[in-house]
């Protein structure tokens, strides 16, 4: 098949640094090291530094020797009951997800009733909650009632939702009638980057493989865009491709989530581009 890569795709600044961090401890080998959560989402790195010796756990309280902060970062709480618990912390929280935390903070230490736009399960966004009182989180339009009726309101976002959404749901917000309404773009650029290259290429293809993990946030982010324009699979790896995907197909293209190691994407695209869907009709 013809296949065409985004041109920009792959791991993210801070991914590599959550990795890089866990790789060293395990190197340096101080006892039991253990990442709070899974370190990315993309199973096979997890399954790989679990094969190397680092755990995962869910709980702080389970905490032992040495644990990994990931790049999602932490609720203060959840930093506080670590230290409390005399564990070594190494703290990978990425820095466009600390900008994020230390400008929930200000904005509440400034008067400013915090909303936070982004998926209120998402681990990023329930630790930057974390940083300020009563902050409310929105995804959705319906979700828009649990704004408070009036008051200095003071925005952020998801680092890895796309500028198009933040736009909307900011604009649905002014459209309520505040009379102070500051909005923070804290949104990451790795993220927009691929996003925007995702979306070039989809217009080029006739179907669209999204490689990563199927917790990932901003691979689903992708997935969903290139949807818009051409047929779109999102798949953790090769083992989930299909013939029937590029049946009667000619050109594919492929772009992968921030946590999606590149040898997941060599893989696919070297099989790919040797596939002949032609033989399989
Ligand atoms: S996607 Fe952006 S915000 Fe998230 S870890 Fe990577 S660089 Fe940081």
């Amino acid at each position: 098949m013809q296949v065409k890569l985004a041109r920009k795709l792959g791991f993210c600044g801070g991914v590599e640094r959550a990795i890089e961090s866990a790789q060293k401890a395990l190197q340096a080998g101080n006892g039991p090291i253990s990442s709070l959560g899974e370190i990315i989402h993309n199973r096979q790195v997890v399954e790989r530094l679990a094969a190397a010796g680092l755990n995962v756990i869910d709980d702080p309280a389970a905490a032992r020797g040495t644990v990994l902060i990931r790049s999602h970062g932490e609720g203060p709480e959840v930093l506080e009951r670590l230290r409390q618990a005399g564990v070594q912390i190494i703290d990978a929280t990425c820095v466009l997800v600390k900008r994020a935390q230390q400008i929930v903070a200000e904005l509440a230490r400034d008067g400013y009733r915090v909303v936070v736009i982004g998926q209120a399960r998402h681990p990023e966004v329930q630790a930057v909650c974390g940083y300020a009182p009563g902050v409310v989180c929105v995804d959705r339009p319906e979700d828009l009632d649990q704004l408070p009726p009036g008051g200095k309101i003071g925005i952020i976002c998801q680092t890895t939702h796309s500028p198009e959404h933040f736009g909307e749901m900011v604009g649905r917000i002014v459209a309520r009638g505040y009379g102070e309404v500051k909005v923070v773009n804290t949104l990451c650029n790795e993220v927009a980057q691929r996003q925007a290259a995702a979306v070039e290429l989809a217009r080029q293809v006739e179907v669209m493989f999204v490689l990563g993990g199927r917790q990932s946030a901003n691979t689903r982010e992708l997935a969903r865009l290139c949807g818009e324009h051409v047929p779109t699979h999102h798949l953790e790896g090769w083992e989930e491709f299909r013939p029937g995907m590029v049946a009667g197909k000619i050109a594919a293209g492929v772009t992968a989530g921030a946590s999606t190691p590149r040898w997941i994407i060599e893989e696919f695209v070297d099989k790919l581009r040797v596939f002949d869907p032609s033989l399989e009709e």
